[in-house]
């Protein structure tokens, strides 16, 4: 997954041709950014999709066994 760690105006959220929406001033792409800046892609590597992806499968699973029980619960209701 693309992730662009270079932090300058240009890569921020905010930026839009030469100007900062937020700031509603003129930059320099290339420029220092400011404490707001908003990254345009999130940092998705390999790693934490991975973590991401067995944590879902783990939720899943307990997800499944908790319907389970709920309906066990139920049919002696
Ligand atoms: S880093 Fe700050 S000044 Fe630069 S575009 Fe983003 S919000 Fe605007």
């Amino acid at each position: 997954m693309y992730f662009n760690d270079i932090k300058c105006h240009k890569n921020c959220a905010h930026y839009q041709n030469g100007f900062c929406r937020l700031n509603r001033i003129k930059l320099d792409p290339n420029g220092p950014i400011c404490p707001r800046f908003t990254p345009k892609y999130k940092e998705i590597d390999s790693k934490s999709k991975y973590k991401k992806d067995t944590e879902l499968k783990i939720l899943e699973e307990k997800l499944d066994k908790i319907q389970k029980r709920i309906r066990h619960l139920k049919t002696k209701i």
